[in-house]
């Protein structure tokens, strides 16, 4: 039998309340991110993978459990056969408030619409920069005006949010937040300014010459643009700003500069079905071992989540100046 105090709710032990969920659905992508993935990846075989099924029942008692925001992720999640299936079925949790999805926008130009058809109200699209070529030189095979295009898709089919985000690295993309920006108030959307996390080895580029702070990009921003800060707080690491004269919020993330484990509300599933307890760190439980050792069994199921949070991290440690502690790339942890 489950605790009846705590049912309801996922509490760690630093007295934070979880109630949002990432879940990586794949770790294959169609891009292979300089940040994210080395050229070769060896992705998954099949069997260590959760089905579609047991991502959902998953998903499904972590809503039991009082999450109320799930975002689906990746790898990249509209590449996986069944994503639009699993997206429907998740979006149908009666006790879920959100239901969002993080993509690379490669896929939008034909699933825009049948996405937004599953119930999926907001999603955020990966733009680091505007130019084909270093597009290109970032993401090794994509395609520019394909994710371009996609973007317009999810604008047309009537999102009620979609933000940019844009991992900022120096000497890549650095000189181009301005013209990021001002993309983003001329198609009237968000954008979040991210930087890089030192996640899995990446053999392209060396981490702390590449790094270029959150309060570098303010800076240069603040040339061209009046930001104006907002009290809005999301429950995430974002810190959010308006654009004077317009609707845009512009936000901040910044794990090296800014840390913002104190007001964690999250956990992430990866497609391997290991709960992730924290970005930073190794902590987890091996959920598929579970319900595959007591299929269709809620309750186990359940209280092994609750008992996850006892061994959820204070607080994430990371040093772009040594080689990475945590080995898994991000399209493994679900970023
Ligand atoms: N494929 C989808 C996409 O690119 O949006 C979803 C998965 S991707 C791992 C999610 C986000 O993580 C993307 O915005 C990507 O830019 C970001 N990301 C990947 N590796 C990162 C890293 N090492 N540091 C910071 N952000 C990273
Ligand atoms: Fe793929 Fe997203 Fe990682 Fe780029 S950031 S390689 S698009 S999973």
């Amino acid at each position: 039998m489950l605790n009846s105090h705590i049912t309801h709710q996922l509490i760690d032990r630093f007295g934070r309340k979880v109630d949002y969920l990432r879940i990586s659905i794949t770790d294959r992508c169609d891009f292979r991110c300089v940040y994210c993935m080395s050229e070769e990846m060896t992705f998954l075989p099949r069997e260590h993978v959760l089905s579609l099924e047991e991502l959902y029942f998953i998903a499904q008692a972590f809503a039991e459990l009082g999450v109320k925001k799930i975002r689906v992720t990746g790898g990249e999640p509209l590449v996986r056969r069944g994503a639009l299936e699993l997206l429907q079925n998740i979006g149908r949790i009666d006790s879920l408030h959100e239901l969002v999805l993080t993509t690379n926008g490669s896929q939008l130009e034909r699933m825009a619409l049948p996405l937004k058809k599953t119930g999926v109200k907001r999603i955020n699209i990966s733009l680091d920069t505007l130019d084909a070529g270093k597009f290109k030189a970032i993401t090794r095979t994509g395609d520019l005006q394909q994710v371009l295009r996609g973007i317009d898709a999810a604008r047309n089919a009537g999102f009620e949010r979609i933000k940019i985000n844009s991992v900022i690295l120096k000497d890549k993309n650095h000189l181009e937040v301005v013209s990021l920006l001002q993309f983003a108030v001329d198609k009237g959307i968000d954008i979040s300014f991210i930087e890089e996390m030192p996640l899995g080895m990446v053999s392209q580029h060396d981490r702390s010459s590449s790094y270029y702070s959150s309060d570098c990009i303010k800076a240069d921003l603040a040339a061209h643009f009046s930001l104006i800060a907002s009290t809005e707080k999301t429950g995430g690491p974002s810190v959010y700003y308006k654009v004077q004269g317009t609707q845009i919020r512009v936000g901040f993330i910044s794990p090296h500069s800014a840390n913002f484990c104190g007001s964690c509300n999250r956990v992430r599933l990866t497609v391997e079905g290991q709960l992730l307890l924290c970005l930073g760190n190794e902590h987890s439980v091996d959920l598929k071992q579970v319900i595959r050792s007591y299929p269709g069994d809620m309750d186990i199921l359940k209280q092994a989540i609750v008992d996850a949070m006892l061994i959820k991290p204070e607080k994430h440690e990371f040093n772009i100046h040594e080689q990475p502690v945590i080995l898994r790339h991000m399209s493994v942890t679900g970023g």
